[in-house]
């Protein structure tokens, strides 16, 4: 595998990072998760523009055009042979020295890394998965906010290790107001009375891709689409419920904190907007091969 770090490929051996990065020691820096189908990055620019947004909220120059960095995204899968894939986009602050002061830290570091990912196991895209609510909230606004795609995940890693502790893959996060936020790698969607409800990126969710991916294909299928702030109660009481990512991609969610969701099967709606996503995925994105 050949890995990017600032202009330059190496392998996977000797592809690495100083220990005095800041996003080593402090989790200064900034991320995203990118998926390549049938030989092009999907919504590669709308990564790149999240990035720059996340850039900007943290005062982290990006040592590179969105252009130039999105040639490199392509150029890496390409060294790579990648026709399906998932693409790690990682910007650090770069070296620094061991005090928390990020102008010591003169040159940001950028990383592509394009590899496979499987998330969750085969069947629970078939039969759906159990998820539950866990106690950690989602980061306050005003503390660090979610929208901004950064390296410090230990939210959304302890909210995990809670789910996982109950025997469950992923974890609801509510936010301090005990509004559903998202859950730790993958915003919420819920089906009611037909209509197609998220929680608003307000209530602490990420502005997804897929996310908007998704609302986009159901507006454009005349589904109704309402972001409203939503209860536990109003999950419980969902006709179907699912979660979207780019490395998730549209999974089902059959139970949740011990209710069954409808009937306890995938739903015609979510089963619906999967086939859609995969279609779209078959004719959009950025060529990676001439
Ligand atoms: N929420 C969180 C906390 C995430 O980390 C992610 C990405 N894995 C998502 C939602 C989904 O966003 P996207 O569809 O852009 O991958």
């Amino acid at each position: 595998m050949k890995i990017y770090i600032d202009g330059k490929y190496y392998d996977e051996r000797t592809a690495k990072i100083s220990v005095f990065d800041h996003g080593l020691l402090y989790g200064d820096g900034i991320f995203e998760g990118i998926r390549a189908y049938h030989g092009r990055v999907f919504k590669l620019k709308e990564h790149i523009d999240r990035l720059f947004c996340s850039a900007k909220a943290i005062l982290l120059d990006i040592p590179m055009t969105a252009e130039a960095l999105m040639k490199a995204v392509v150029e890496t899968c390409r060294r790579n042979k990648l026709r399906d894939g998932y693409i790690r986009l990682v910007v650090t602050r770069g070296i620094g020295t061991l005090g928390l002061n990020p102008n010591r830290c003169k040159n940001p570091s950028v990383i592509i890394i394009a590899d496979k990912i499987q998330l969750y196991p085969p069947e629970f895209y078939q039969k759906g998965m159990e998820i539950i609510t866990v106690p950690t909230v989602r980061s306050l606004h005003s503390a660090l906010n979610p929208a901004i795609k950064s390296l410090n995940y230990l939210n959304n890693i302890l909210a995990k290790i809670e789910a996982n502790n109950a025997g469950c893959e992923e974890a609801i996060m509510l936010n301090a107001e005990g509004f559903v936020a998202e859950c730790t790698g993958d915003n919420l969607f819920i089906v009611k009375e037909g209509k197609l409800l998220t929680p608003p990126l307000s209530a602490g969710a990420l502005y997804g891709i897929t996310r908007k991916v998704v609302m986009e294909i159901a507006l454009a299928s005349g589904l109704e689409v309402g972001e409203p702030n939503l209860t536990r109660y109003d999950l419980f009481n969902a006709e179907e419920c699912f979660l979207t990512g780019t490395g998730a991609e549209l999974v089902p969610v059959v139970k949740i904190d011990g209710r069954l969701i409808g009937n306890g099967r995938p739903g015609p709606v979510t089963r619906r907007l999967v086939n859609q996503y995969h279609a779209l995925t078959k004719t959009s994105g950025e060529p990676i091969y001439d």
